[in-house]
């Protein structure tokens, strides 16, 4: 026999998602779909490798995502390619690449998927870690924020997180936001010297970014800065006030939260982030907001967009411990056999069951009747089915509700029709499953 050699295990910060949790990760994701596809957002589907420079131009090269977490890496042909860090950035240049903007009118994208960023891991932070995301490219107009706010809002509840906080700001555009980063320089040139390294690098190469410093020490002298919005010219004004006249006609409370500029360079104009306190240290379930020059950054025509990324693995971390999506999904039914005259039948019944629809485990060996209760039991199954020598001379076989213990006899092509009408009495596992058609 071979030596046994030392266990190779996952890149640290990325992790296995194991079942039971990929079946509420799931859930999420057919929730997304569903919600998304009620405000007629449609899948885009990118791929993870990007050029370098399509993030060093969008997000910015001084932003922490760039300047030190991409995994970038030199092609054999010596092209500088990286693993995404975010997917806002790709599905523009895939909208300019496509000349989809030539179909005129405005287009609803959504997608999902593994980001990479080389962050310090700890809970709620990884290296891999999943986005759902969406995007509105084509309008400017304030209530396309709002209606994907809007949406924003039903999807969480659909998933059942019901407590958080909406923060917004708004970062101003092209026009005023010179005027706000001179005043932001001239108030940091008095405070700078006593700041974090970063934090006096960014004061001189991109003063927005200081606003991003998670460094404790720098907070005071952060909260002290000028606030952008009180710069806002009168049209970036007008924007922001519509936004937030519509959501509070919506009813959706938020925080005006002057410091967030959501660390990266592309965003104008509206930005937003919801926290949840479920979450600890690591409280963003999702952000986002407007960027109206993005398109142009990465060399497409004017394009002005809104989007969000909600970060998927702190959304189920949120969602799990609010308690709202119970276990993973039991079984429908265990089929229980006994003895090999009942091994057939048995097989065809599973087939049958499976072919409707319905979640059947079955033993591929014969087994007593205690055992086989017991492997139920153990996978948690609704129903068992029992085919022993009784039942297959009768012609029925035995249905017993695991829960209650209760037994019937059925005739074998009444058994889904049973099952059906049996299991839409249970209740449905979680909040997010809302499919009431059954
Ligand atoms: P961003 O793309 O930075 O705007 O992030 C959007 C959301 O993605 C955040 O609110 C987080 O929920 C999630 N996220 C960002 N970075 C990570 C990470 N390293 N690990 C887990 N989730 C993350």
């Amino acid at each position: 026999m071979a030596e046994r050699s030392e266990l190779i295990r996952s890149v640290k910060g990325t992790r296995d998602l194991l079942p039971p949790e990929t079946r509420l990760w799931q859930r999420v994701e057919d929730e997304a779909r569903r919600v998304f596809a009620a405000y007629h957002f449609q899948e885009i589907r990118t791929p993870v490798l990007e050029q370098t420079s399509l993030f060093a131009r969008s997000v910015g090269a001084d932003t922490d995502i760039v300047s030190k977490e991409m995994y970038t890496f030199q092609d054999r042909d010596n092209e500088m390619l990286t693993l995404r860090p975010e997917a806002t950035a790709s599905v523009v240049r895939a909208y300019i690449e496509h000349s989809i903007y030539n179909q005129g009118g405005v287009h609803k994208l959504y997608y999902m998927g593994p980001m990479f960023r080389r962050e310090r891991p700890q809970k709620g932070r990884y290296r891999q870690f999943y986005q759902i995301g969406a995007e509105v490219l084509g309008s400017d107009h304030p209530l396309i924020d709002v209606e994907t706010l809007e949406m924003l809002v039903l999807f969480l509840e659909r998933v059942g997180l019901r407590e958080y906080n909406l923060l917004l700001n708004s970062v101003g555009c092209t026009h005023c936001r010179p005027e706000y980063v001179k005043a932001l320089r001239r108030a940091l040139e008095g405070v700078k010297a006593s700041m974090c390294d970063d934090c006096q690098r960014r004061a001189e190469t991109n003063p927005l970014r200081v606003l991003d410093c998670k460094v404790e020490a720098d907070q005071p002298m952060i909260d002290k800065l000028p606030r952008i919005i009180d710069y806002l010219d009168p049209e970036c004004k007008q924007h922001f006030e519509r936004v937030k006249a519509e959501l509070i006609q919506r009813e959706i409370p938020y925080q005006i939260t002057p410091r967030l500029v959501r660390g990266l360079d592309y965003y104008t104009r509206t930005t937003f982030e919801i926290t949840s306190g479920a979450l600890g240290a690591q409280n963003a379930v999702l952000g986002g907001g407007r960027y109206d020059g993005l398109a142009e950054m990465i060399g497409g025509p004017p394009t002005p967009g809104f989007g969000f990324a909600i970060g998927q693995d702190r959304l189920v971390l949120a969602v799990q411990q609010a308690g709202e999506l119970g276990t993973g999904d039991a079984l429908d039914a265990y089929i229980a056999w006994l003895g090999e005259a009942a091994f057939a039948p048995a097989q065809k019944l599973a087939r049958e069951l499976r072919r409707e629809g319905f979640s059947i485990e079955i033993s591929p060996e014969p087994m007593k009747l205690k055992k086989s209760m017991g492997i139920a039991n153990k996978l948690q199954a609704r129903f068992a089915i029992i085919i022993g020598e009784g039942e297959l001379k009768g012609g029925r076989y035995q249905v017993k509700d695991m829960a209650s213990g209760n037994q019937q006899e059925v005739g074998p092509s009444q058994i889904g029709a049973i099952l059906r009408q049996k299991l839409r009495y249970l209740s449905a596992p979680a909040a997010v499953c809302t499919d009431s058609d059954e």
